[in-house]
């Protein structure tokens, strides 16, 4: 990786094109303004400076982009799975050949530092290569035969979808969430998140460029409240499948039932990493750092609750703290940089209110704890771990999506399994131990989607992602995902002439 001196130059050159012409609209293969003319701006977190204005799409916007995606959807639906395929390769070698603009921008809109999103632009690639290649095979049935009847299942896309994505890493979950979608023969309208924009509207001409037909991915931007709702709201639109907030989803929930929409829910977390004193600690301490101070702590997989068995509790928050207080905070393309700004004034803001509430609470400041000082004077937050803190503080219950870590102790394994439950959160939970008779047993009975034992979140793509309670409904990954854009139909056929009641 180059130097940050190097890496501003090149950010100025890709940047040029976002200041010129703005972040767009793109309705039917056409970039577009909104109708209303409104536009509003998105600012880099690095100096609060403005980055671009872009296109404020509303109902109207809404309403073009779903007619052009309910037109477009019988021939994509139709088409063979073999020659989406091979459009979606066609996306996945554009996004490669964009790796580096990807990553650039992504960084400045979003305050991710480069040495994770050098890799985001490499990941929205797999996911569009790994859908792809599933494509030949999304109408696959089954066949459920019985005696006197051959039922034979298949399946077909749901429809026009609506994908809203969260501000957090908005590259990669847009192509998480819409290259199923497409591979399933759904056409697309996408809302990203206003505060960080940029990238989506270079995907879907990376996708535009790689032959996909106009109508067949569209892109509205816009605030939750008009675009968004709208999306929710609108008939035309078969499915929603959100990513953010719990409290959002629920909204959306309320505000589509008119119109029976599916929803696909990856909503908050609180996601617990539970070491015991038999694990590798060595290798436990990396692991809960990477989940909790990577990609700034906004994630929705963060460990942001660590469970330390009370005997090695002191010691292992004291190697802790050492490691958290080395944890470089600098700018996103800074190729050193471990934490970069967060996103916007308005989650800073809540981030460090987070820290006041913890310390008001009665939870000890082990490293970091307030805003720092970095290049640009943006919405940098220092890594902080709160320690001797309990379950029942609000910074050990409430989603802070910052890099801010609670530290609790526990003396037995089940009351290890109660505080990691006591949540209204269930989405990712983090097992340390050497014991594999403990390691079932827990993970029989903690109540999270996704466990990893003796590892830190690491994808497979094949696997189920996503959370119980309030963390989300659905699936996403292997087959579970066309489980959510198709929809099955079963056929079944008499094989005798079994007797009918006559009646009449
Ligand atoms: P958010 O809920 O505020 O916004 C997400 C999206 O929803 C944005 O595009 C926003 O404009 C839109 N929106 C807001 N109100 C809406 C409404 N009434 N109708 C329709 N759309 C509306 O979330 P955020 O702050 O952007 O993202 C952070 C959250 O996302 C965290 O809670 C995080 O845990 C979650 N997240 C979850 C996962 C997961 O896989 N479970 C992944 C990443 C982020």
């Amino acid at each position: 990786m180059e130097n940050l001196q190097t890496n501003l130059q090149k950010l100025d050159h890709y940047l040029e094109s976002v200041r010129k012409s703005g972040v767009s609209n793109y309705i039917n293969g056409e970039s577009r303004q909104a109708i209303s003319g409104e536009q509003f701006e998105t600012i880099s977190p690095v100096d609060l400076k403005p980055l671009a204005r872009v296109a404020r799409g509303d109902a109207r916007d809404i309403d073009l982009a779903a007619k052009a995606a309910k037109a477009a959807q019988p021939e994509w639906a139709a088409m063979s799975g073999v020659q989406r395929q091979k459009i979606l390769h066609r996306v996945a070698d554009g996004i490669v050949a964009h790796a580096e603009e990807i990553a650039f921008l992504e960084c400045i809109d979003t305050g991710q530092a480069l040495r994770f999103m050098s890799k985001a632009a490499i990941r929205g690639a797999e996911n569009f290569r790994y859908f792809a290649d599933k494509a030949p095979s999304a109408r696959n049935g089954l066949s459920l035969p019985t005696t006197g009847q051959a039922n034979i299942t298949t399946r077909y896309p749901v429809g026009p979808v609506g994908v809203i994505t969260p501000w957090n890493t908005p590259f990669m979950l847009s192509t998480w969430k819409i290259a199923p979608a497409l591979a399933a023969g759904c056409t697309v309208i996408h809302k990203p998140a206003e505060f960080s924009p940029v990238t989506a509207s270079l995907l879907v001409r990376i996708a535009a460029d790689a032959g996909l037909p106009p109508g067949v991915w569209n892109v509205v931007n816009g605030f939750g409240e008009d675009a968004g709702a709208a999306l929710t709201q609108h008939p035309d639109v078969k499915a929603i499948a959100f990513v953010g907030e719990s409290r959002t989803g629920s909204m959306i929930m309320k505000q589509a039932a008119d119109s029976l929409k599916r929803f696909h829910f990856e909503l908050g977390g609180k996601n617990p990493v539970i070491v015991f004193k038999d694990a590798d600690l060595e290798r436990a301490a990396d692991a809960a750092l990477f989940m909790i101070y990577s990609l700034n702590g906004e994630r929705c997989t963060s460990s942001s609750r660590l469970l330390v068995e009370a005997e090695i509790y002191d010691s292992f928050m004291a190697t802790l703290a050492e490691r958290v207080k080395a944890i470089r905070v600098g700018h996103p393309l800074d190729p050193e940089t471990v934490i970069g700004p967060l996103v916007h004034p308005v989650h800073e803001k809540k981030v460090l209110e987070y820290i006041e509430i913890g310390k008001a609470d009665g939870a000890r400041i082990a490293a970091g704890g307030k805003k720092h000082a970095g290049p640009g004077g943006g919405c940098y937050v220092e890594p902080t771990l709160f320690t001797h803190a309990s379950n029942t503080m609000r910074v050990a219950r409430e989603e802070i999506f910052g890099p801010v870590l609670t530290a609790i102790p526990f003396s037995s394994e089940d009351e290890a399994v109660s505080i990691a439950n006591d949540t209204p959160y269930g989405l990712a939970a983090y097992l340390w131990t050497s014991d594999v008779t403990r390691a079932f047993r827990v993970s029989e009975k903690i109540e999270a989607g996704m466990i990893w034992v003796n590892s830190e979140n690491v994808r497979h793509l094949d696997t189920p992602f996503g959370g119980v309670k309030a963390s989300g409904i659905g699936r996403d990954g292997g087959d579970w995902s066309f489980d959510f854009y198709m929809e099955t139909k079963n056929v079944s056929f008499a094989t005798t002439t079994h007797h009918i009641p006559r009646l009449g």
